[in-house]
């Protein structure tokens, strides 16, 4: 297939970055997430595996360069291992610099040796709680043993493991220290991410969980000395690092949209949708001119990306 022209937006800024889900389905049941009784997508609705790879493939030669495949629970996808076995070849042409998931953890101990035959070095893992029964009730249907083994076999099998915590008052606010000094001790990286509201899970009594990471850095900063890191992952991620320890840590505030001039970002959902921001709602489907055509470059006639998007695209 040939070449296409760079994917810069009408704002000059150059897409570099895809997060991709592969699934809507979760094997966990996190409470502000998912309602216990979710019903998924039918099966056709999603991108196959194949469809994914030309997805995918088609953003890494528009210079994405950077893949993060995410869910719902992206092991718990049928057969995904064939999937992250297809990107190798990016990795292995120089395109792709970095193929890399977020994941609850529940499937590490069983795909971590494979995720790094298949060029992955590093992974997100999600983690709220050290507290076995916390998690029990923080993930509904989630077992912290099985996550924590998760995350022993993916440092076994050499990938670097980075913790994901949402930031919840009243929960995980008595576990700050106890998260950051885990993390150190295993050398890794942690990341706090605000709490978003995310409509109706029949949850409303816990929407007053919003913990501030304000608040969050300036307890850290009662204890270590934090200094500020310029570096900017194109994201909502802030990074600070612990002297003490040389632990960084990421501020994620999802709402606070003070970093729009350096995104680099853009989000294909698992039925093919390409989201432009995190704070919009402005989309284009892909995957309609995607099943309408072979032919990457001109899928269905038209501009496959779209009217509804200002993204200049394929
Ligand atoms: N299942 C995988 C996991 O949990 O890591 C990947 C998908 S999950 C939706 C990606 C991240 O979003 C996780 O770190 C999760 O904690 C976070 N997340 C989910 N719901 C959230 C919410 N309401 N507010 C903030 N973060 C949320
Ligand atoms: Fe959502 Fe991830 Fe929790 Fe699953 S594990 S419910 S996708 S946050």
């Amino acid at each position: 297939m040939t070449q296409t022209a760079p994917l810069i937006d009408p704002f000059r800024r150059a897409i570099s970055y895809l997060r991709v889900s592969v699934t809507d389905r979760c094997d966990f049941r996190c409470v502000y997430c998912m309602s216990e009784n979710m019903s998924f997508l039918p099966k056709k609705e999603l991108l196959t595996l194949e469809e994914l790879d030309r997805m995918c493939s088609a953003f890494v030669r528009m210079g994405v360069e950077k893949l993060r495949i995410t869910g719902g629970e992206p092991l718990v996808r049928r057969d995904i291992m064939t999937f992250f076995r297809a990107m190798t070849r990016h990795l292995d042409s120089g395109a792709l610099k970095e193929l890399t998931l977020t994941t609850n953890g529940s499937q590490l101990a069983k795909f971590a040796g494979d995720l790094h035959d298949a060029g992955v070095r590093r992974v997100n893992v999600s983690l709220d709680t050290l507290d076995a029964d916390k998690f029990a009730q923080i993930t509904r249907w989630g077992r912290l043993a099985q996550v924590l083994d998760g995350i022993e076999a993916a440092q076994k099998a050499g990938l670097r493991v980075k913790i994901n915590a949402v930031a919840l008052k009243g929960f995980n606010e008595v576990e700050l220290f106890d998260l950051q000094a885990w993390c150190a001790a295993r050398d890794m990286d942690l990341t706090f991410i605000e709490v978003m509201p995310m409509g109706d899970l029949g949850n409303e009594d816990r929407l007053d969980q919003y913990w501030s990471l304000k608040d969050l850095r300036a307890r850290l900063a009662e204890r270590f000395t934090l200094t500020d890191l310029n570096e900017r992952s194109g994201g909502p991620a802030r990074y600070v690092r612990i002297e003490e320890t040389g632990q960084k840590i990421g501020l994620i505030t999802p709402l606070t949209h003070n970093f729009c001039e350096s995104c680099n970002r853009v989000r294909l959902t698992c039925t093919g949708e390409l989201y432009m921001c995190l704070g919009q709602e402005d989309m284009a489907d892909l995957r309609a001119p995607l099943r309408a055509s072979n032919d990457d470059a001109r899928a269905g006639g038209g501009d496959p990306v779209g009217h509804r998007t200002q993204a200049q695209g394929p």
